[in-house]
């Protein structure tokens, strides 16, 4: 595959959640869940060590092995895990936690897999439309807790405050049937990701989009999928992010999208497949 791919931290003095990493037949992505501030994690390293440790041992590991998509994230799960529960409590319901999103060419054949609400946009030859895979059950959740922060003016103390409630009631849904699906300390969860394989020769193209990069067309509106697939060829990722951060820009107490952050950590990959 041919690979580009570009990430962006929310702001320039925080560490950047997302994890982008591609080996010539593979590519990783993976978006950290956020800790707020002034919230209990149970664990000492953070959401950013997080990504990118689970992010380093699935791109080792896809150099590797043949086991299925799932099976490797499972095994890397408790890889991940198994380097930090000895001086955390992985337990914590509100331990670090990243969606997951696998692509993986393998002779003829290209499978995916996706855990949470990263996107994954496949530009398959004789469909007018991408196909497009996420997993919204967080979203889908989240709409029966975001009222209250929604109705906040962004960047204000209030805004922040119920941004912290909203992820604190989050918690209790996360990794439970009825819920939603994340990867953090139970490999078990793999289990619950989206999977599939195509035929190589039938996907001219593909796109994973962490959710802050894929907010210019699933909250925002400003462009269609096959746009942003159009951009992502025409201009590479790092348009794709300009554009995300000119909207961002344009609506900083977010009266025209309510968002729980303003700015969000944003990556985007395109595949040449
Ligand atoms: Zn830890």
């Amino acid at each position: 595959m041919h690979v580009t791919f570009a990430t962006e931290p929310a702001s320039p003095d925080r560490p950047n959640e997302d994890f982008i990493a591609a080996i010539p037949d593979a590519v990783v992505l993976l978006d950290g869940a956020g800790t707020p501030a002034g919230s209990e994690s149970g664990c000492s390293h953070g959401v950013a060590w997080y990504a990118r440790t689970l992010g380093s041992i699935l791109i080792a590991s896809l150099t590797q092995s043949a086991g299925t998509l799932t099976e490797i994230l499972a095994e890397c799960i408790k890889a991940a895990t198994s380097l930090h529960d000895f001086t955390c409590d992985v337990n914590h319901p509100g331990s670090p936690s990243a969606t997951v999103v696998m692509l993986r060419r393998t002779g003829d054949d290209l499978d995916y897999l996706v855990l949470a609400d990263s996107v994954l946009v496949l530009d398959v030859i004789g469909t007018e439309d991408p196909v497009v895979i996420t997993d919204d059950r967080e979203g889908q959740v989240g709409k029966r807790y975001r009222t209250a922060m929604d109705a906040l003016d962004s960047g204000t103390t209030d805004h922040t405050a119920a941004l912290r409630t909203y992820v604190e009631a989050m918690r209790a849904h996360r990794n439970r049937d009825g819920g939603f699906w994340v990867a953090s300390s139970d490999p078990l969860v793999a289990e619950q990701a989206l999977t599939g394989t195509l035929p190589a020769d039938q996907v001219r193209a593909a796109a994973l989009l962490s959710d802050g990069a894929s907010r210019l067309v699933d909250r925002f509106g400003l462009a269609t999928w096959r746009q942003a697939l159009d951009i992502l060829a025409q201009g590479g990722p790092a348009e794709l992010v300009r554009r995300v951060r000119d909207a961002e820009r344009s609506d900083l107490n977010g009266k025209r999208w309510p968002r729980g952050k303003v700015f969000d950590d944003a990556t985007a990959a395109y595949c040449g497949v």
